[in-house]
């Protein structure tokens, strides 16, 4: 207890800036890997223009949002400029022609949740999975590009949270924890509420992309370029923002009530989103906003099991930092005297 009080006195946020910027620096991949990448979508979109020559692909999810680490499988999407009923004809028909070009582990999953087909480049090691018109997934994934392109911290948080998600276990969605998507919605919502701000809200400026996609409208401010000193004012360090953000989830984010959105810049009330009872599956007892399937709560995998691991993880981790702090900045609620 006396060496805990002894670091606490003698803690200093500052002192974890140079450690957390080493992980972040040792999980960006080298640029090898973006070749090798590069390498493996023009080998597939020569199979594919063969027997689709009007198909497109696109990479979406880690590999293409700016927030995958080293060694990550890549996500492509083959996307048809019609509706496709049958997505498994499509898919065998693809695993076909992927395996006589000797890729190897080629498999179809037909029955998934999303229907894909994976597969192993023995050329350059990579692993990929091939889904089918996932296109609300090829644009989130620029949205977080974007957002991403704006101020450096937001990529540092988010390796730093993804890294310690997965090595803490809460980054399964098949076990009721959360995807690596709805932590980087975490983190961006989280700088969009920095005072000053570090991230302003894309969704609610003057619309430079606007594409509809399965009838949802898709739009947004994307000329990023022109927001890079957008986060300057706050000089707020790694360190503090990585204190801040499981701060917030352990002991400041109101689970009962609010909704993170990523789409308004701000905190929405769960009533006004009817998200106040048990629908199905749904049971909201994180509730992440997916900023353009506004229906799609990111938090509907969690359920009383999980949420309960997830909050004491976040409490956790809030309270490792914490012991670095020299004294209560003022987001920790001081108890009653
Ligand atoms: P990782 O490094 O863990 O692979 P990732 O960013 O690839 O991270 P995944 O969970 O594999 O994350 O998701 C891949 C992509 O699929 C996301 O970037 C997002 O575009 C999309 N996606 C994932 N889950 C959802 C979801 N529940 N709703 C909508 N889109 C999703
Ligand atoms: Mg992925």
């Amino acid at each position: 207890r006396m060496l805990k009080r002894q670091m606490a006195c003698r803690g200093d946020i500052h002192r974890l800036n140079a450690p957390l910027l080493a992980i972040y620096e040792s999980l960006i991949p080298p640029e090898e890997e973006r070749t090798k990448q590069k390498q493996l979508l023009a080998l597939l979109e020569k199979l594919v223009c063969k027997e689709w020559p009007k198909a497109q692909l696109f990479l979406y999810g880690s590999c293409a949002n700016s927030f995958g680490v080293s060694k990550s499988d890549i996500d492509v999407c083959l996307a048809f400029n019609e509706d496709i009923n049958d997505k498994s004809e499509i898919l065998l028909k693809l695993a076909d022609i992927l395996q006589s070009d000797n890729l190897q582990n080629v498999q179809a999953l037909t029955h998934a949740r999303v229907p894909i087909v994976k597969l192993m480049d023995p050329a350059t090691g990579i692993s990929c999975d091939i889904c089918i018109n996932n296109v609300l997934a090829v644009v989130n994934t620029k949205l977080l590009r974007d957002y991403a392109k704006i101020d450096v911290r937001l990529r540092q948080l988010a390796f730093i949270v993804k890294h310690w998600a997965k090595s803490r276990g809460v980054n399964e969605t098949y076990r009721g924890t959360l995807s690596s998507y709805a932590y980087v919605l975490m983190c961006i919502h989280f700088l969009q509420q920095r005072r000053p701000a570090i991230l302003p809200c894309l969704q609610g400026m003057e619309k430079t992309y606007n594409v509809m996609v399965d009838n949802i409208e898709c739009a947004y401010f994307d000329k990023v370029e022109q927001l890079s000193n957008f986060g300057s004012p706050n000089k707020e360090t790694v360190a503090q923002l990585v204190w801040g953000f499981f701060n917030y989830w352990a002991y400041g984010h109101d689970y009962a009530n609010s909704v993170i959105s990523v789409r308004t810049g701000s905190i929405i009330s769960k009533q006004e989103k009817d998200w106040t009872r048990r629908v199905g599956n749904d049971r909201h007892l994180i509730c992440i906003e997916d900023p353009f399937e506004i229906s799609h709560d990111l938090g509907r995998v969690v359920d009383k099991f999980s949420i309960r691991v997830l909050r004491e993880e976040f409490e956790r981790a809030a309270d490792v930092i914490q012991a670095y702090y020299p004294q209560n900045p003022l987001e920790k609620k001081k108890p009653k005297a």
